[in-house]
Parts: structure tokens; sequence; C-alpha cells
């Protein structure tokens, strides 16, 4: 801690308040996360071991990089990540910054390319959502909070479905599924683009699992052998669990003024089955990002109101 002057709390976190502090010699600007054992003697908490492991050796322009690990007197894991100006869910909070399409291209290829750098290393985020999407100063979107991330692939582990924030959960992982994959964090990447679109969460169930899944019926339809063949084998349905059945309502309908190419992608990337869903690098493949109009420049994004 004697490395660091701390300047201000940055934010709230599910495991401890993250700080604003100059690295004492060089002067860079870092964000501090002390993550605190849950009783003392407990030992180092899971998560920042997770979050660790996952990031120690990750270097990618889209995502955060960890600077530096220490244990505070206190028997604190502190966690040195670099430092963010702002993150998407304040820019889609406040109203008066733009959002143009090329600037959703923008921060579509940024989450995407991030993405796609995890599944290529066999990481699966578990915790995708407009707060954990971090911008720099000059722009650059970082992938942030690791602290729900897990290895996956063969052999085939069980996995938790009580992952990822309710709004950005698929629908596999609300149906009680232990064997889901990077398709799991393909539907948070769906949700967010379409939030892009309509700059309002897209699919807002009420607190429980039930009523998400409502919620992604009532706009994708009910799951039948056709838009998901295997989705009887998911615990919830094995159990008897039965919806009404109901039809889709067609994306243009929903995201009226969208341009079709984005409409196709979104369409693409937000499939009831993940056997069907779009990969990272399919998505990137896709004619969206070589169509007009270009993504804007990152250091043109308009990230906050100018004082
Ligand atoms: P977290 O524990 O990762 O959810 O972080 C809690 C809050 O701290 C976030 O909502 C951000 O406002 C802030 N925060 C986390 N990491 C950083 C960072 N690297 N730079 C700036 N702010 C951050």
């Amino acid at each position: 801690m004697e490395n660091y002057r701390v300047t201000k709390a940055l934010g709230q976190g599910t495991w401890g308040v993250v700080h604003m502090a100059e690295q004492i010699g060089s002067n860079r600007v870092v964000a501090l996360k002390k993550i605190k054992s849950k009783t003392s003697g407990e030992g180092i908490n899971f998560t920042a071991i997770r979050e660790i492991k996952l990031l120690r050796e990750f270097r990618h322009e889209n995502i955060i990089e960890l600077v530096d690990v220490f244990v505070t007197p206190d028997q604190a894991v502190c966690l040195v990540y670099e430092c963010a100006e702002t993150d998407l869910e304040k820019v889609l909070n406040n109203k008066s910054i733009p959002m143009s399409f090329s600037d959703i291209k923008q921060h579509l290829s940024s989450l995407l390319r991030a993405i796609s750098a995890c599944h290529d290393r066999w990481i699966l985020h578990r915790d995708l959502k407009p707060d954990n999407m971090l911008f720099l100063k000059d722009g650059t979107m970082k992938l942030a909070d690791f602290g729900l991330a897990r290895m996956y692939g063969t052999p085939k582990q069980r996995l938790s479905p009580q992952a990822i924030t309710l709004w950005y959960k698929p629908p596999e992982l609300l149906l009680g599924s232990y064997e889901y994959s990077s398709a799991a964090d393909m539907w948070s990447v769906g949700c967010i683009f379409a939030e892009l679109l309509l700059r309002r969460p897209f699919l807002q169930g009420k607190q429980t699992d039930i009523s998400q899944l409502d919620t992604i019926f009532t706009v994708f339809g009910t799951p039948n052998e056709t838009n998901w063949p295997d989705h009887k084998a998911l615990p919830l349905c094995a159990r008897g669990l039965l919806w009404d059945d109901v039809p889709a309502i067609p994306f243009d309908e929903i995201f009226t003024g969208a341009p079709r190419d984005a409409i196709s992608l979104l369409r693409s990337i937000l499939a009831l089955d993940p056997n069907m869903r779009f990969t990272a690098s399919q998505s990137l493949s896709h004619p969206y990002f070589s169509n007009e109009p270009p993504p804007t420049p990152k250091e043109k994004l308009v990230l906050d109101t100018p004082s």
C-alpha cells in the first residue's frame, strides 16, 4: 500500500470499494480494488484468486490490465488496474451524450474483440453488461470484472447456472443448465447490442429467473422443436415447467429505424438455441462491420458531457 497514494473513491463493487490512486514514483493513475476476506482467517477470497489467475498474463487492447497485486496488513487482497474514466452504463444513462450507428459499431466491435480473445483462451466472462465495459481517456474500451470468469471446455465441467446478471442471462442458464459454454456470453453480447440500439435495457425481467424467462419468451416466442430442439433436456423443462405457446415478435417491429445489417447480426447472435448462436469470431466477420457507416474512431467517441 505504501507504493500508492489513494486520491478518491471510484465506486462500490460486490467485493469491495474501488479507489483511484497514484503509483508513487511513476505517478501512474491506477484503480485499487480491495477485496476483503469474509471473515478473518478465512484466507484469500476466491473471487480475487480467480481474477488474478485469469488476468495475470492477459494482454489485450480491450481487456483491463492488471498492473499489480498485493496483500494489505489487514489481510485484504488489493488488485491494481489501469484506471478508466467512465463505463458504458454511465454513457447510456447520460441522455445528453449522442449515440450514432457508427458509435454503436465501434462499441460492439471492441466488445467482440475482447470476448473473442477470452473464448480463444477457453475463458468465459460470465458477467458481461454495460457497467463492466470501461473506457480509458483515449476512448479505448476495456472489458473488466473477471471475478465470475471461469475456464471451460473439455473435459466438460459442471458450471453453476448462478452466473451473469439477470437481464443479460441466457435462457439455458435460466432453465438450469450446468453445461453451458461461450454461447452464454454471446447472449449477453446480444443484449448489450440491443441496448445500444434501443438505448434502454432490452429484456428487463423483474428480479426472478422465471420473470426473465417470461420476458425472453414474449419476445422470442416459446421454445419448440424448430427454434430450440434440445431445450426439453434442461432441468427446469425436464421438471415439467411449461409456457403458453406464443409467437416471436419480428425484430424490425422492435428495432424500428435500425439498419438491416445490424438487425441481421443481432438476430444471429440472439438465437434461443445456444448451438445456433453466432460466436464472437463469426460476428466479427458479419457484413455489418464492413458495410457503411464505418465505426467511429475510438478517440472521436463522445463519452462525457462537455464541462
Ligand atoms: P467492480 O468491483 O469491478 O464491480 O467495480 C466497482 C466500481 O468501481 C465500478 O462500477 C466502477 O465504477 C469502478 N471501477 C472498477 N474498476 C475500475 C477501473 N479499472 N477504473 C475505474 N473505475 C473502476
